[in-house]
């Protein structure tokens, strides 16, 4: 996954993430364009829908 700069649009690192929720994770990033920028700011990416179902069922919880 690639995350721009909203300030310069150089490229970001991603430096850690918090999930607020079973969908919504925050990403911390870093610019890397040190020089004439070196913002740092937090993107959130949120999972929405499948575009695809998985190849095979979860497998059933046992309550054993
Ligand atoms: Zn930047």
């Amino acid at each position: 996954m690639r995350v721009n700069c909203p300030n310069c649009s150089t490229k970001a690192i991603i430096t850690g993430s918090k999930e607020l929720s079973a969908n919504v994770i925050d990403l911390y990033c870093q610019c890397i364009n040190t020089q004439s920028c070196g913002a740092s700011f937090v993107c959130a990416l949120e999972y929405k829908h499948n575009t695809r179902l998985p190849n095979h069922a979860p497998k059933p919880v046992t309550t054993e």
